[in-house]
């Protein structure tokens, strides 16, 4: 294990009783505007209208990159100077726009108001207007809000919020079932699921589901298998529900994946025999795939800005399965509840940190030099041009990394970087 750098006397940074640095000052990450960039590829007839300023319409054409040429379903209202002024009723503009929208997309089920910092700076009652506009549209469309503002959401949190959004609005259902919760990409939704089947767990759904008419019920005899670690919300307003929780691993690498099939097979009461029967060939393959990786990762010191809260996990993964020592694991949140198998599966000693003072922490990351940093695009060119490898952190939020099939893809995108810069050198 490596420390932090040499930080000591005044300057050592506030580590709190549980050992946890806790910083609050200037932060580099996204709001949580950008979860939509994920979350309406996967909801297949659902559109996502925030309700915010031009910024906000910027951020999700960059982050959407080409997406935004394929007429997709999301979009901005933006608030005008005369919103802002009070001069026009906010209200009644944003139905025009509904209206509009809906007469033209006759192919939307579920419309999400997004919240963003300028509708709540003014105090636009969101809530209140999805009530309004689904009098008028139900039941051909449903109308949800939850807010995906940088005052109150932190990249992925938006897609947490989205979630927890739902939960209130699902069906009730007394059934005997497993929950998948967080949305992945179809392919290792299917693989995960067809894993539990075989598995013989009866009903297995997901949250969110691809369309709009099959969102699952939910009861007191639903148990659920969080996907991603920044479910808070969603773990929350689930259990008001009745559901419970079954803490596991995250389904990162050959063991994360393991873990967390093992707490649905004890849940379930599938027999341990057969429980092997079923994961042993898919367990022994990702553990080959990721055997590739080990060689080019064991030693490897990496150290994790704050961006996704799947942090912790993958530096389980990281120190675990591929040998890499972890100089610091930035998060920005932590939340304890979710994540006490994964933080007990850390190496000893492993500086943690929550919450961001970026210039404190790249001095941090300067002092370390580590052979790797994973850090959102902002600051991974800096970093670059001062001989320091980055990996940029959205690239985890989008690409397929859960599950067995795809243990050795995330172990590469690890290794990629380090590649890169070896063969630059030569
Ligand atoms: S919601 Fe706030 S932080 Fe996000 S793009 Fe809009 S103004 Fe910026």
């Amino acid at each position: 294990m490596s420390s932090a750098g040499p930080a000591s006397g005044c300057d050592a940074p506030p580590v709190g009783v549980d050992g946890i640095l806790r910083e609050r000052g200037q932060r580099e990450v996204f709001c949580g505007l950008t979860g939509i960039i994920w979350l309406h590829r996967k909801i297949q007839d659902a559109f996502f209208l925030v309700v915010g300023s031009r910024t906000c319409a910027h951020l999700l054409q960059s982050a959407a990159g080409v997406m935004v040429f394929a007429e997709p379903r999301f979009g901005t209202a933006i608030i005008e100077e005369k919103d802002l002024a009070g001069l026009a009723d906010a209200n009644e503009e944003l139905d025009r726009v509904v209206n509009r929208l809906l007469a033209r997309r006759p192919d939307i089920k579920l419309l999400f108001l997004v919240g963003s910092c300028p509708s709540e700076v003014i105090k636009l009652d969101l809530s209140r207007a999805a009530q309004r506009l689904n009098g008028r549209f139900s039941p051909n469309v449903r109308v949800l809000n939850y807010s995906g503002s940088g005052i109150e959401t932190t990249f992925t949190q938006g897609e947490d919020a989205c979630l927890s959004a739902l939960v209130p609005d699902l069906a009730f259902s007394d059934e005997k079932q497993l929950m998948i919760v967080g949305s992945l990409p179809d392919i290792v939704e299917d693989q995960l699921t067809r894993l539990l089947g075989d598995l013989g767990i009866g009903k297995i759904v997901s949250l969110p589901a691809r369309l709009a008419g099959q969102m699952p019920g939910v009861g007191p005899n639903t148990k659920y298998l969080l996907a991603q670690p920044f479910l808070a919300e969603t773990g929350t307003a689930l259990d008001k529900r009745g559901a419970e929780h079954l803490p596991a691993l995250f389904p990162f690498g050959a063991e994360g994946t393991t873990a967390w099939l093992h707490a649905a097979a004890q849940a379930f009461g599938v027999s341990e025999a057969r429980f092997e029967q079923v994961i042993a060939g898919p367990r022994e393959r990702a553990r080959k795939g990721l055997a590739l990786y080990r060689e080019k990762l064991a030693g490897k010191r990496i150290f994790f800005m704050p961006d996704s809260q799947l942090e912790v996990p993958l530096a389980r993964f990281l120190a675990g399965e591929l040998g890499m020592e972890l100089v610091e694991v930035g998060t920005p949140y932590l939340h304890k509840g979710h994540l006490i198998d994964e933080l007990a599966a850390l190496p000893p000693g492993t500086m943690i940190s929550e919450g961001q003072d970026v210039d404190k922490q790249l001095d941090r990351v300067r002092a370390a030099r580590p052979d790797l940093t994973v850090c959102g695009l902002g600051l991974a060119n800096p970093l670059e041009k001062e001989g320091l490898s980055t990996k940029w952190a959205i690239e985890l939020v989008f690409s397929p990394i859960h599950g067995y099939e795809q243990a050795g893809d995330l172990a590469e995108l690890f290794a990629r970087p380090l590649h890169r810069r070896d063969l630059l050198r030569v």
